[in-house]
């Protein structure tokens, strides 16, 4: 199954995005998490992608655009992906169909995640992220079992320079300026489905499941 993971930052993309990849079998790419380890490398992509990252703002597309194309010639995808911060605007999921469409394996699947603005603000303020495997926890959510290691991989957990509440706000702003025809752009091609979001994370991911399989059948 390949699959576009959408809604605002905040709404569990990240948490639902590893969850799905582990019980489905698929490669999990975050735009989010590659552009972090340019930057933590200290590459030139990094350099270039640093500044705009720690303001709340899009990295320009050239930049995403030639990291993920890089990213979709790892074979693994060929067993189906599930992509998480990217498409993000309407020209990202044009751009994204054409390289899919040259791989011959285009997406199946547009999930919508929403949440409402006070779960967002909540979930980001608290949230911490491995630094090691990129895993997300929840200070009261979802704590780790040990404070400051990750449960997974034994990393250790930071919060993002990018989840503060000014630059959250941010954030929501700039999703909610594209949000409208990303959704339309999906729901065109008779592949959106929503979900409501503003739940425990099995919950959603019980839902996400459903229509998996639904999909599937
Ligand atoms: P995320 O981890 O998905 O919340 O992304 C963190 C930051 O990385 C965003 O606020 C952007 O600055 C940048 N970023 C991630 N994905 C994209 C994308 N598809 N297009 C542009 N910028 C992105």
């Amino acid at each position: 199954m390949r699959i576009v993971l959408l809604g605002p930052p905040g709404a569990g993309k990240g948490t639902h995005a590893v969850m799905l990849s582990k019980e489905l079998g698929l490669a999990h790419i975050s735009t989010g998490n590659l552009l972090r380890q340019n930057v933590s490398q200290g590459t030139e992509l990094g350099r270039q992608a640093r500044e705009y990252m720690q303001q709340g703002l899009l990295v320009p597309d050239e930049l995403v655009t030639r990291m993920l194309a890089e990213r979709f010639r790892q074979p693994d995808i060929k067993a189906g992906f599930i992509l998480d911060g990217y498409p993000r605007t309407l020209n990202q999921a044009e751009t994204l169909d054409r390289i899919l469409g040259q791989l011959h394996l285009p997406v199946e699947l547009a999930l919508n995640l929403t949440a409402s603005e006070a779960v967002i603000i909540q979930r980001l303020c608290g949230r911490l992220v491995c630094r090691k495997c990129g895993a997300n926890f929840h200070r009261t959510n979802m704590p780790p079992r040990q404070a400051g290691i990750c449960d997974s991989c034994g990393g250790e957990l930071y919060q993002r320079e990018d989840d503060r509440e000014e630059t959250i706000r941010k954030r929501l702003h700039v999703y909610g300026q594209e949000a409208a025809s990303l959704l339309t752009f999906y729901r065109e091609q008779h592949k959106l489905a929503d979900v409501s979001a503003d739940r425990s994370a099995q919950e959603v991911l019980a839902g996400i499941l459903g229509i998996v399989r639904q999909k599937n059948a």
